[in-house]
């Protein structure tokens, strides 16, 4: 559950709470807050993550009421009754399990230095032509509060490559500062950490974790990914995903050597490892790697791959990657959330070190002003009958 609308709370057993939306009922976990029968709330991916007086949620609902019912009619009618192609069957799936509600995550990516050396990476520690970047944690605070407060991001990635510089003391502070100051759903990305560091994280309030295995092909996994092993990696996910995290997880599609079938397989992995969010996209080759001339990937194959994940499993969220709106700028976010997708992500790291965090070349949105950048995608999303809910518009 993605809805930023702030619900009325109308039942409670132990943790789980009811929210009503406009009569729609959803089920989410409270951990941190004081709640009774008729208080308002923020709900995110299914947590509570900010309670707010009647007084501040009565006017952002009834801005909504309308639109909510609006949006659902012109999704309703983008739906085929008779679905024929796997792009409508995957849509049709996508609109019963989800409805039209869009998540819409802010990403903050606070480091570009990393310790590992990924061939298909732009931000490898062996491409010394890369101007590196930390941002300070006040930095990283400032750029939180104006996601939260000013463009009213409710879900937040924090993003880096695996960066000791942040211990676990920096990234307790941060967390816990987060939460006290940027209430929001809190998503930790900072690559294969201890355990240990991720236990304590969630202590502090994360509840999220972004980290892809990139391949389930463990030939390319030991070529690509030298110095780690595919079980360790899956293993780590399995435990966070035990410890209460929501996991977020995939892969590249267009691999050099990959075959139809290793899509096929990445997406199985993706849904054994019980993700709630699927995470993938098209491998875009960066001119400083060793992969600098592995052939782009078809649109299709990337379309085909987001529908095969909706109808493996209905139920999950299914991103449409910033590196899929990198190889089709015109088309890839009406085109993915029309194939089964039904999230998106948009960057909100302080422009001056958005270019730094290079992946991979000339990605969409750097350097976009973001309230612009925004500002197209509501319209977009208004245009096919999504609710971008994250946005608490
Ligand atoms: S893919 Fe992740 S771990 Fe690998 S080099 Fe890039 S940032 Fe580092």
């Amino acid at each position: 559950m993605c809805y930023a609308i702030p619900g009325r709370i109308t039942g409670i057993k132990d943790n789980i709470v009811s929210v009503e939306y406009f009569g729609e009922q959803k089920k989410a976990r409270n951990e941190f807050f004081d709640l009774k029968i008729g208080d308002y709330a923020y709900a995110q991916g299914g947590f509570i993550i900010q309670k707010i007086s009647e007084r501040e949620a009565l006017p952002v609902l009834e801005s909504w009421k309308e639109l909510f019912f609006k949006l659902q009619e012109i999704d309703s009618q983008l739906i085929q009754k008779d679905p024929k192609t796997l792009y409508q069957r995957a849509n049709n799936l996508r609109q019963k399990y989800h409805g039209n509600s869009c998540c819409t995550h802010g990403i903050i990516e606070f480091s570009n230095y990393c310790g590992m050396d990924c061939f298909y990476c732009g931000i490898r520690k062996s491409n010394s032509k890369l101007a590196r970047y930390r941002m300070s944690l006040d930095e990283i605070l400032e750029a939180a509060r104006f996601a939260v407060h000013k463009l009213r991001f409710k879900a937040l990635v924090l993003q880096s490559g695996e960066d000791p510089w942040y211990d676990e003391e920096k990234l307790v502070y941060l967390v816990k500062k987060i939460r006290q100051d940027s209430p929001s759903l809190i998503i930790l990305s900072l690559g294969e950490r201890d355990f240990g560091l991720y236990e304590r994280l969630y202590k502090e309030g994360a509840r999220s974790v972004l980290l892809r295995f990139e391949t389930a092909n463990l030939d390319l996994y030991a070529q690509l990914r030298p110095g780690r092993e595919l079980k360790n990696r899956v293993e780590l996910i399995g435990k966070l995903h035990k410890l209460g995290y929501l996991v977020m997880t995939g892969f590249l599609i267009g691999l050099p050597g990959e075959k139809e079938e290793d899509i096929k397989k990445n997406i199985e992995l993706t849904n054994a490892l019980a993700a709630d969010m699927f995470s993938f996209g098209p491998f875009i080759p960066h001119p400083d790697t060793p992969l600098a001339n592995t052939p782009l990937v078809h649109t299709e194959t990337v379309l085909n791959t987001i529908a095969n994940a909706r109808v493996l499993n209905p139920k999950a969220q299914i991103l449409v990657n910033t590196s899929f709106e990198t190889l089709d700028r015109a088309n890839a976010l009406r085109s993915g959330l029309m194939a089964g997708a039904n999230s998106l992500m948009i960057n909100v790291t302080p422009r001056k070190y958005q270019r730094f965090y290079d992946i991979y070349p000339e990605r969409a949105g750097v350097e976009e002003d973001v309230e612009m950048r925004i500002e197209n995608i509501v319209k977009l999303l208004r245009s096919i009958g999504r609710a971008p809910t994250d946005l608490g518009l």
